[in-house]
């Protein structure tokens, strides 16, 4: 994947020290909508990497972060992860823990109000929306 090569060799030319376990963390975290945890992180990785540690998983993850290739998203007290750094908006369910993306013309809409309102050159901007997905909603009145 063109996008990943290009991530992985942008971190080795600033001499971060590349392991199979660290490209398949990045890997897995462009491919999935998922939002996940660390463990969930760990659990996938593992298949592949049997004797990759939990640390290992958390050591990346805020490299990663650091090199602002991941958004770290909290949850019920629990931190997540997301590859995806452009602007867009997370929906996040207080029950199940489930994360969608808001749909690219709802972000739009809001990014150009905003824009038009304040005359802000609006760049990026992440936040979440909390509430109760669709299977969650009718348990949870
Ligand atoms: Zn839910």
């Amino acid at each position: 994947m063109q996008q990943l090569e290009q991530l992985v060799s942008s971190l080795r030319e600033e001499g971060f020290r590349i392991t199979p376990q660290r490209v398949a963390i990045l890997d897995y975290l462009l491919r999935t909508d998922d939002h996940p945890s660390a463990e969930y992180i760990h659990k996938i990785i593992k298949k592949k990497y049997p004797m990759v540690s939990l640390s290992t998983v958390y050591k990346t993850l805020n490299l990663l972060k650091e090199k602002k290739l991941v958004n770290e998203i909290e949850v019920n007290g629990e931190s997540r992860f997301d590859a995806d750094t452009d602007a867009h908006i997370n929906l996040v369910c207080m029950k199940c823990g489930k994360i969608d993306d808001v749909d690219e013309d709802t972000l739009k809409e809001i990014q150009n109000r905003a824009a038009k309102k304040s005359k802000y050159l609006i760049l990026k901007g992440n936040f979440e929306l909390i509430g109760y997905c669709d299977s969650c909603k009718s348990k949870s009145i």
